[in-house]
């Protein structure tokens, strides 16, 4: 295969945002009465994916009560279907060079003030090792788009991680977030056994998306939004949609998204497997304030907006990262946010590295700065059970969202037990005391709620072997 970066090809794709469209939805809809937000509301409930049209209404239901209807609705969606499990994952930056020109990213080319750095191997390695002393067990990778990290580049660190082993450690599933590829890289990425390859657009909204990538390959915006196109033309099931918010009106950005599941759905059969919804954080040498001035999304309409989301599209993971504040996390849980970060550090070797300067080799500043240890003795003690589940990955049921939505009984068959054991693995290998007790009592209290039968007998045994030190026990 060529090295280097593919060639951007855009030659008869078309758009699949219809602007006009939704600025049309936009307007129809304002002023919804509470009775035809309810009907949509108890439309999500029966596990229905919303149309554009009752996306918008969401979006115009915006007196205080319709709010807390939808809040409410979303915490009663996520807790029929998906119950109280949170996956916890970590970023891994591999490297930071990067030949766009992205106006927001401490990362692009023309940025002076950011110290570049590629992981050599070793380096990788003792990053790799630094995460499984954590307890992690999922990552997602992150590169910037250079010649540098090509399809072969990104397929031989994600072969390298997948070899690191350190005491019980090991990575059992390796998300990518990296540049759109062609086809063929496409296919070598997903020879390396990944899990998700996530792409976000970052706008929907084609003119903002223009000015604020004014050069590279990232400059063209079809060549990108039909990047995920290409990923399952080449047999990536699982893929992660998103949109940097801030850039444009988050109503247009959330249709957006709406709108690219939709366009999967139809095209593949099956939507995206995740959607991310960073917002825009200050970064090193970039002034944010001025890119975002007129479209800053504030707290409240981030959780109108996730609320909304849980509710248009009932079957995705949403998933949330440490650009967000401790608070505002813990709110959004119980929304339907089925994924966060833990423990993350985005300065590229700055988990095996103490670098009191490391914030000039990170891509933008944290929000939530708690280890793992602690985020995950807080979930217990708010009654989350943290999960580093990866068996519908490994047994090759891929779209486990879809599966945990659609097929009654999925959630408490797998999903719950495979939280379970992942979960006392982590307990016992790496808990400090007082997390192994917070642990241990979310645990039994799971294991009470469980109805008794064959399932709870048989994940008692593997329990148990877990505690004798067998692991990577799942069903
Ligand atoms: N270079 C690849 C690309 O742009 O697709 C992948 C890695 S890029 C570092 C991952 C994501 O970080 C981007 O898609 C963007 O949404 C997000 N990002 C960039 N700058 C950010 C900022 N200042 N605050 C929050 N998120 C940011
Ligand atoms: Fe490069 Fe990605 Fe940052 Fe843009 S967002 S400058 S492509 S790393």
């Amino acid at each position: 295969m060529k090295r280097g970066l593919p060639k951007v090809e855009t030659k008869g794709l078309k758009s699949f945002i219809p602007d006009h469209e939704i600025f049309q939805w936009l307007e129809e809809t304002k002023n919804p009465t509470a009775e035809r937000v309810r009907e949509i509301i108890r439309r999500s409930l029966d596990k229905n994916r919303l149309h554009p049209e009752e996306m918008a209404t969401l979006i115009n239901a915006d007196s205080p009560e319709m709010v807390e209807e939808i809040f409410e609705g979303a915490r009663e969606l996520k807790k029929r279907i998906y119950g109280n499990r949170i996956v916890l994952f970590a970023p891994l930056y591999v490297g930071n060079e990067c030949v766009n020109k992205c106006a927001y990213c401490g990362f692009r080319v023309d940025n002076t003030e950011v110290h570049r750095k590629t992981l050599l191997t070793e380096e990788l390695v003792a990053e790799v090792e630094a995460l499984e002393d954590l307890g992690h067990k999922r990552l997602i990778m992150v590169y910037g788009e250079h010649p540098k990290y090509d399809a072969q580049y990104i397929h031989d660190t994600v072969l390298e991680v997948y070899k690191v082993k350190k005491g019980p450690g090991e990575i059992r599933r390796v998300n990518v977030n990296a540049a759109p590829l062609n086809v063929e890289g496409f296919k070598l990425v997903k020879e390396a056994g990944i899990g998700t390859f996530q792409i976000f657009q970052e706008s929907y909204h084609r003119e903002t998306y223009e000015r604020v990538h004014a050069a590279g390959p990232k400059s063209h915006y079809l060549w990108r939004l039909h990047g995920l196109d290409r990923a399952m033309d080449a047999g990536i099931d699982d893929v992660g949609i998103g949109a940097l918010m801030g850039l444009y009106d988050w109503r247009f950005e959330t249709m957006g998204l709406l709108y690219h599941t939709i366009h999967l759905e139809e095209k593949f059969n099956v939507g995206p497997h995740t959607i991310s919804f960073p917002r825009l954080e200050p970064a090193v040498g970039t002034d944010i304030d001025k890119i975002t001035e007129k479209h800053a999304v504030s707290d409240y309409d981030f959780k109108r907006l996730v609320a909304i989301l849980r509710l248009a599209v009932p079957y995705t993971g949403l998933i949330l990262t440490c650009r967000e504040t401790t608070e505002l996390r813990n709110e959004m849980l119980a929304f339907g946010v089925s994924q966060i970060d833990g423990g993350s550090s985005i300065g590229v070797g700055s988990y095996s590295e103490e670098d009191p300067e490391a914030f000039k080799k990170s891509q933008f500043l944290l929000g939530d700065n708690r280890s793992l240890d602690e985020v995950i003795r807080e979930l217990c003690d708010a009654g989350f059970l943290p999960s580093f589940c990866t068996g519908c990955y490994r047994k090759g049921r891929t779209g486990e969202h879809f599966m945990e939505f659609a097929i009654p009984g999925f959630v408490k068959r797998f999903c719950t037990p495979n939280a379970v054991l992942t979960f006392l693995e982590y307990l016992n290998d790496y808990a400090s005391g007082e997390t192994l007790k917070s642990g241990l009592t979310q645990i039994a209290r799971e294991m009470e709620n469980m109805p008794e039968g064959q399932a709870k007998e048989e994940l008692k045994e593997r329990m148990e072997q877990v505690r004798a030190g067998v692991r990577d026990l799942y069903f």
